[in-house]
């Protein structure tokens, strides 16, 4: 089978970007009652940033810098790095651990492109940005409750987080040697108490009232946790700032109103007043799947598509950073026409977007 194509690009209308077609600023505008707005974005420091992570961090200092055209408002970009995600998982006695990238060389790699990428559209857009760790997310003093909170209802939450096993995937890390059960297989949630085991230096137990800092989660349980944390900050007058996330298109959907929304609304937190979610498009291959690094990476997928469609450092390696500018003229147009947001794109779309830029002859 040959893929053809007619280079026609249709924008059919339906759902948000029928209700949004032309404008979607002056709606977050009308809802945001603070004059600060921190938009949030998040990523595991784990190789070279692949492409979709490009677009949702350029969508961010988009909307930061059109917010800021169109308002008196103090805008400013939030990366949150997930430095507890997996380095590396190793099994012992059947039970897999993780090392977090926070303990690894891997992350400091890595970090140097995604704080390249960040200056980059930071001076672009004229927009501030900064960098918090897991370790400092957790450390706030709200944290505490929000844990405790979720703890006290683990029997109605925990099999809408983890639909498999049932376990409220919270944990800690081993403090002589870094390792994490992964599964909280050995893993028991008493009252405050964290209880945990390492396979090098045995038990050890973490108060999460006293040391919340220490705590880590699945993603569906840090997707809840943060958004819950932004709720209360966007709610309350101690903060001078309301914080809007953005993040990629896949988590849209059936995702965040079973783990999210329900999730939230069984712990008492209104859904009202979590953050606003903007979704950026996801990059899609031929068969409309996204473009996954981890396939590209670890099974070779995508050896037809030129390189720099798969990560940051082909991209510097083909057109400079410069070549980030496609990008972010992109995202400025998902904002300006937002019928052009709420849908997704093939990465043809983009590799068209690049060879009308560079004039062809891009292999
Ligand atoms: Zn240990």
């Amino acid at each position: 089978m040959e893929l053809k194509c007619d280079f026609q690009v249709h924008h059919p209308l339906g759902g948000a970007s029928y209700v949004f077609e032309h404008d979607l600023i002056n709606y977050i505008l009308r809802k945001v009652k603070k004059d600060k707005i921190v938009i949030s974005i998040g990523a595991q420091p784990n190789s070279s940033p692949h492409f979709g992570t490009l677009c949702v961090f350029s969508l961010a200092f988009s909307l930061a810098s059109l917010i800021k055209s169109k308002s008196c408002k103090e805008v400013e970009v939030l990366f949150e790095v997930v430095d507890t995600a997996p380095s590396k998982t190793i099994t012992v006695n059947g039970i897999k651990y993780q090392m977090d990238l926070k303990e690894s060389n891997k992350m400091s790699e890595s970090m140097n492109d995604f704080e390249e990428i960040l200056e980059y559209y930071s001076k672009k857009n004229n927009i501030k940005y900064s960098i918090r760790n897991q370790n400092e997310f957790n450390g706030q003093e709200e944290i505490k409750n929000i844990l405790s909170n979720i703890v006290n209802h683990e029997d109605d939450v925990k099999f809408l987080l983890d639909p498999d096993n049932g376990r409220l995937r919270m944990r800690c890390s081993c403090l002589e040697c870094g390792l994490v059960d992964k599964e909280g297989i050995n893993t028991v949630i008493k009252d405050n108490i964290i209880e945990s085991f390492c396979p090098n230096h045995g038990e050890y137990k973490v108060d999460y009232m006293i040391e919340s800092n220490r705590v880590e989660y699945n993603t569906p349980l840090r997707n809840l946790v943060r958004a819950i944390m932004y709720g209360i900050i966007n709610d309350s007058s101690s903060y001078d700032y309301e914080i809007i996330r953005i993040t990629g298109g896949d988590y849209a959907g059936f995702y965040q109103e079973e783990l999210l929304y329900k999730a939230s609304s069984i712990l008492g937190y209104e859904a009202n007043k979590l953050p606003m979610i903007v979704y950026c498009p996801q990059i899609l291959d031929w068969s409309g799947a996204k473009l996954s690094k981890s396939l590209y990476v670890k099974e070779g997928a995508y050896q037809y598509l030129p390189k720099y469609v798969i990560n940051y450092s082909y991209l510097r390696d083909k057109f400079g950073i410069n070549g980030l500018d496609v990008i972010i003229d992109e995202t400025k147009l998902w904002l300006n026409e937002p019928y052009r947001l709420f849908r997704n794109y093939s990465v043809y779309y983009f590799i068209k977007l690049f060879e009308e830029r560079y004039n062809n002859g891009i292999k």
